[in-house]
């Protein structure tokens, strides 16, 4: 293998090749891209080639490559952050490569040095870093992208694939503190299931969303809340995963989120908040399917006290209703939330205000 970071070559921008910087504030998401990229390409006989940083450029491949017949294709969705010291920093590299070594090998496509991967996406980052926003409300949003490339129809394990990085300043996602988004959950439609590959992030899973998510939102809503079975189990809501806060029949507060039984991406999010809220110990936390039915009975009971979505992006989403059914469930929020509270714990890590073993700087 020759994936390493010490035969890396970096080939910078000339000054004429160097792209205008956005403003901040009008920064959508994944639109602007930074200067550089980073490529990995592999081959069978070869193996691992070096890795090399260019200018961003558009790439070339076969109109047969795999992955534009069968979507042979995972990502990962990871961010630096700006903190308030000036330094830049990752949040837990290490557990996006560790999934993308996942996806990678249900995908047929090869695997890689997580540590070598890391120490590459760094050197990206140091190079683009004048395009992380001075601000405490964005970040830059990494791109790590792997495809089959091999100019062959056969459906079969690729032979040649293409590992590559980019990376996108990110505006706030919320503009005014965090503001709860209405959901619609339709049990006709699923987004994973037993045996599939729901807890992957493939390329293939996304597509077939877009659909669903236009449907909410024509329906007036901003984002589908994902069910599956047929006692309606919350698995996520868009590309977030779902967290409930409750009282339990016992009057114990507890903080739900279902289990990662093959349904649920496992987000770096997701897992950061347990780790927090279990070292918080102040109410119970549990991985644990829950149902539509529950979450209705904790609504008439007034026993739920919260539901929000986690993921890179938001960090924490709060949720203001769920359509379903016929009815539309207002779900209770307050200013001093547990959402809140989650949010303000993560900035803390991210942008440097609490050293913290999870937080990685890149120089
Ligand atoms: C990426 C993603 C998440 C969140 O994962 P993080 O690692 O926390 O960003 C949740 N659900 C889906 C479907 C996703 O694609």
């Amino acid at each position: 293998m020759e994936d390493r970071y010490s035969d890396l070559e970096v080939k910078t921008c000339t000054p004429d090749q160097l792209h205008p910087k956005p403003d901040t504030s009008s920064l959508v998401f994944g639109k602007y891209f930074t200067d550089h990229m980073l490529e990995v390409p592999w081959n069978s006989q070869k193996g691992w080639m070096k890795p090399v940083i260019s200018p961003i450029h558009d790439l070339q491949i076969h109109p047969a490559a795999k992955v534009l017949h069968y979507a042979i294709e995972l990502f990962e969705g990871m961010k630096a952050y700006r903190g308030e010291d000036g330094r830049i920093r990752l949040f837990r590299p290490d557990r996006n490569m560790a999934r993308m070594l996942n996806t990678a090998k249900r995908a047929s496509l090869p695997a890689f040095d997580a540590d070598e991967m890391i120490k590459c996406i760094k050197k990206l980052v140091q190079i683009d870093k004048e395009w992380i926003p001075h601000s405490t409300t964005s970040s830059l949003y990494i791109r790590p992208t792997f495809i089959a490339t091999d100019p062959s129809l056969g459906v079969a394990s690729p032979n040649q694939a293409l590992l590559y990085v980019i990376l996108c300043p990110v505006g706030p996602y919320f503009t005014s503190g965090l503001k709860p988004i209405s959901l619609m959950a339709d049990p006709q439609y699923v987004r994973s299931w037993p045996g599939g590959c729901g807890a992957l992030k493939m390329g293939a899973n996304y597509a077939p969303t877009i659909f669903i998510q236009k449907k909410s939102e024509l329906l007036g809503h901003q984002q589908v809340l994902w069910l599956y079975g047929s006692d309606h189990q919350l698995t996520e809501v868009g590309t977030m995963n779902i967290f409930v806060f409750m009282k339990n029949k016992n009057g114990e507060k507890e903080l739900v989120t279902p289990p990662l039984d093959g349904l649920i991406l496992p987000g770096v999010t997701r897992l950061s908040l347990l780790e927090l809220a279990r070292e918080w110990k102040e109410f119970n936390v549990v991985e644990r399917t829950i149902t539509m039915k529950e979450v209705i009975q904790a609504h008439e009971e007034e026993r739920l006290l919260e539901i929000f979505g986690a993921g890179t992006a938001c960090v924490v989403c709060p949720v203001a209703s769920i359509s379903y059914q016929g009815h539309e469930y207002t779900i209770p929020s307050t200013e001093s939330s547990l959402s809140q509270r989650f949010y303000k714990a993560m900035g803390d890590i991210h942008y440097g205000r609490l050293q913290h073993r999870w937080a990685v700087e890149v120089d």
